[in-house]
C-alpha cells in the first residue's frame, strides 16, 4: 500500500510541476503561429518574440497582425513578419506554411491555434456553419501540418495543436466547437502513433485547455457560468513550454489533467455536474 500511495504522490507531483523551458533553445527559432493577432496565439507571438525567435504570425485582420509585429520587433524577435489570410478559404492554409518556410529559410515551430467564431449557444441547427466551422479550425489544421511537415522532418521540428478540455469532454452550447476540438483530437492523436512508429523527427503536442481570460472567450460565456478562467499568458507560456519540450499531451490549467483522467469513472455525476456549471432558463 505504501509503495502505491509513494508511486500516486511521485505521479501527482510531476504532473504538478510539469515540464520546464529552455529559454535559449527558442533563439532564433523559426515559428509559425495561427489566429496570433488577438487572444492566446498574440501572447504566444510577444513571449517568443522576448525568447528571440524568428515569428510569422497569421490572422485574417493585417491591420492588427501588423501592430503585433511591431510590438514583437520591440519586444526583441529575431524577426517579425505576417501575412493575412483566412483559414475558410481552402487554398489559404498551404499559401502560410510556404510564406513562413519562404521568409525564415525553413520551420523548427508550427503553432496551430487559430479558431473561427462561434456562438457558445444552444445548437440552432446551422449545418452550414458547423461545415464551415470544420475547415476553419479543422480542416485547415491539418492542411497546414500536411504542407509543413516534410520541412519540420528536417529540422527536428514541431507542431503544437492548441485544442479545449471541449476536445475532450462535452458540455453544452458548444457543439460546432467540440466537434471540431474532437476531430483534432482524433487526427493528431493517430498521426502522433504513425509518426512514432515510422522513427519521424517531428514532434507532435496537444494542449489541452480550460477556460481562459481572452476578450473573445469572456464575451462569450458571460452570464452563462462562474467558471475560473486562467490568464491568456500563462496558458501562452504553457503552450510554448510543451511544445519545445516535445511534450505529447499537455494540460492548462493543471485541474484539467485530473478532470480528463476522471471523466468516465461516474458519468451521471459527470454531467449533472457539467450541466450545472451554466445559468439556463428553458
Ligand atoms: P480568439 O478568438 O481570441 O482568437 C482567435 C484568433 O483566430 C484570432 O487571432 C482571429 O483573428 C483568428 N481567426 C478567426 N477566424 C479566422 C479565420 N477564418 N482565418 C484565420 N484566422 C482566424 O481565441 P482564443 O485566443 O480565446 O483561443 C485560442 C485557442 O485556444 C483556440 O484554439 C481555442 O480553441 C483554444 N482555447 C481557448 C479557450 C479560451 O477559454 N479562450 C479555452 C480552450 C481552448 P482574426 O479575427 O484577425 O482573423
Amino acid at each position: 500500500k505504501l509503495v502505491f500511495v509513494a508511486v500516486a504522490a511521485a505521479f501527482v507531483a510531476f504532473q504538478w510541476r510539469g515540464p520546464t523551458l529552455d529559454p535559449e533553445s527558442l533563439k532564433g527559432a523559426r515559428v509559425l503561429v495561427t489566429g496570433a493577432s488577438t487572444g492566446i496565439g498574440e501572447q504566444i507571438a510577444y513571449q517568443l518574440a522576448g525568447f528571440g525567435a524568428q515569428v510569422v504570425i497569421t490572422a485574417r485582420r493585417e491591420k492588427v497582425l501588423q501592430q503585433v509585429v511591431e510590438k514583437c520587433q520591440g519586444l526583441g524577435a529575431q524577426k517579425a513578419l505576417y501575412l493575412a489570410a483566412d483559414m475558410g478559404n481552402p487554398s489559404d492554409p498551404e499559401r502560410v506554411v510556404k510564406f513562413a518556410v519562404d521568409k525564415l529559410g525553413g520551420l523548427d515551430y508550427l503553432v496551430l491555434n487559430h479558431i473561427g467564431p462561434s456562438p457558445f449557444a444552444m445548437w440552432d441547427g446551422d449545418v452550414e456553419h458547423t461545415r464551415w466551422l470544420m475547415q476553419v479550425n479543422f480542416l485547415s489544421y491539418v492542411q497546414m501540418a500536411k504542407t509543413a511537415l516534410p520541412v519540420l522532418e528536417q529540422s527536428k521540428g514541431s507542431i503544437v495543436v492548441v485544442s479545449s478540455l471541449l476536445g475532450k469532454m462535452c458540455s453544452p452550447f458548444a457543439a460546432p466547437y467540440s466537434s471540431t476540438k474532437f476531430a483534432l483530437q482524433g487526427f493528431f492523436g493517430t498521426l502522433q502513433h504513425e509518426l512514432a512508429m515510422q522513427n519521424s523527427n517531428v514532434s507532435i503536442t496537444i494542449c489541452v485547455l480550460g477556460l481562459i481570460d481572452t476578450d473573445a472567450a469572456m464575451e462569450k460565456v458571460k452570464g452563462l457560468t462562474n467558471i475560473q478562467a486562467s490568464p491568456a499568458n500563462e496558458a501562452a507560456l504553457h503552450i510554448i513550454t510543451s511544445g519545445a519540450s516535445r511534450q505529447t499531451e499537455s494540460y492548462y490549467p493543471w485541474s484539467c489533467y485530473y478532470i480528463s483522467l476522471i471523466r468516465d469513472w461516474f458519468p451521471s455525476y459527470r454531467d449533472y455536474f457539467i450541466r450545472n456549471f451554466y445559468q439556463y432558463e428553458h
